[in-house]
């Protein structure tokens, strides 16, 4: 018998016919692209369910990252959390800055805020901080530390869809915040980003930089580059938009069942999180040892489970970002030790019993 495969994740779509009514329009008018109605819609969704002012959509959570540090010039070394994916510290390298990691708390997996003082310098320009895993940062103190400083703040929150911090959306927060559509995201567009702030210049400029540094009159006006979202990701990512509450519900309750399962044993530990403020749409846990995780996932795929190594490794230990000089242990450790389970609609109370069971056997082994 086939072996029925089980990945970390899984996208969550509307039926086909949903989209493909979605996409007639644009068949028919031919608009593919070039801030379409499409796309003016979906931002307008977007900014309805985020409940925000100022919106733009692009083509990647990556490419957020770096219109981001274009729209507030930022030009010298940026402070980031080790403990990210990859994207965070590429998009300050693609726009010609400087990372400068800081260690991680060990508990939120978030950047620690009594750490980031040390690492400001005379070239630091901005604080780039994560909400790993949608669990919000500890905004009220990055948020002193850069004004003490005079520092630009960037939240990459593309895990961070639909999650509200204090009655605000998370993404209400910092100079600009980011957002990702990615096909493995709570909310996806297959690709897709999206930038957020309060500021309506930001957000003017951005949709600027993302058509080729034109105005909306024709004429170039600042250094662009091409970001549009196409109509056929806008289709996407609005027919997908309704289902984004009954995913988070069921996510919430995929969270609960492992938990409940595996909170009982001592050597795992689970990321420190508010469940009023979180989307749920990863399952991190950690092993004690990162043998015990190679023995972990080794198990899992003996059963066609596969689980992810996220974040793996701490970006101070990535060839092209090595930094020597950082001391980020909290970073380096979980790297070592933490998995992500699968959490999608295809996972099943029995699937996270035999998941929770292979688990349990192998550690205690
Ligand atoms: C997915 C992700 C991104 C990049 O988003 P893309 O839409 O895939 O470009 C950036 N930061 C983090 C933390 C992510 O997980």
């Amino acid at each position: 018998m086939e072996l029925k495969k089980v990945f970390v994740t899984k996208p969550s779509l509307a039926s086909l016919d949903t989209f493909k009514e979605m996409l007639e329009p644009a068949w028919e008018s031919g608009i593919l692209t070039h801030n379409g109605p499409l796309v003016q819609r979906f931002e307008s969704e977007l900014e309805d369910l985020y409940e925000v002012d100022h919106l733009a959509v692009v083509t990647n959570g990556t490419l957020a990252i770096q219109l981001a540090i274009r729209a507030l010039n930022l030009k010298g070394e940026i402070i980031t959390p080790a403990f990210t994916w990859i994207a965070t510290a590429s998009a300050i390298k693609w726009e010609g800055c400087i990372p400068v990691f800081v260690d991680v708390e060990s508990d939120t997996y978030n950047i620690d805020p009594n750490k980031i003082e040390a690492s400001i310098m005379k070239d630091t320009v901005a604080i780039c901080a994560v909400h790993v895993f949608s669990n919000p940062c500890n905004v009220e103190a990055i948020e002193k530390i850069a004004d003490k400083h005079n520092l630009k703040v960037i939240y990459d929150g593309a895990h961070a869809s639909n999650v509200e911090y204090k009655g605000v959306n998370i993404l209400e927060y910092g100079d600009i915040s980011t957002v990702s559509f990615h096909a493995t995201k709570l909310l996806n567009s297959g690709e897709g980003g999206a930038c957020v702030s309060k500021s309506e210049e930001l957000i003017s400029r951005i949709k600027r930089l993302r058509f080729f540094g034109y105005d909306g009159q024709g004429e170039i006006v600042d250094e662009g580059c091409n970001g549009k979202m196409t109509e056929v990701h806008a289709a996407l990512g609005l027919v997908n938009i309704p289902l984004v509450e009954e995913v988070i519900e069921h996510r919430k309750q995929i969270y609960s069942s492992y938990r409940e399962r595996l909170e009982n044993i001592e050597s795992i530990g689970f990321q420190k999180i508010n469940k009023e403020s979180y989307n749920f749409s990863y399952m991190p846990i950690t092993l004690n040892s990162e043998e015990t995780l190679l023995k972990v996932i080794a198990e899992l795929n003996k059963e066609g489970i596969y689980p992810r190594r996220y974040f793996y490794p701490s970006l101070n230990q990535v060839e092209s970002l090595k930094d020597k000089s950082c001391h980020v242990p909290n970073s380096e450790s979980l790297a070592s030790r933490i998995i992500c389970l699968p959490s999608h609609n295809n996972v099943d109370e029995d699937t996270i019993q035999k998941i929770s069971d292979i688990i349990t056997r192998t550690v205690s082994s």
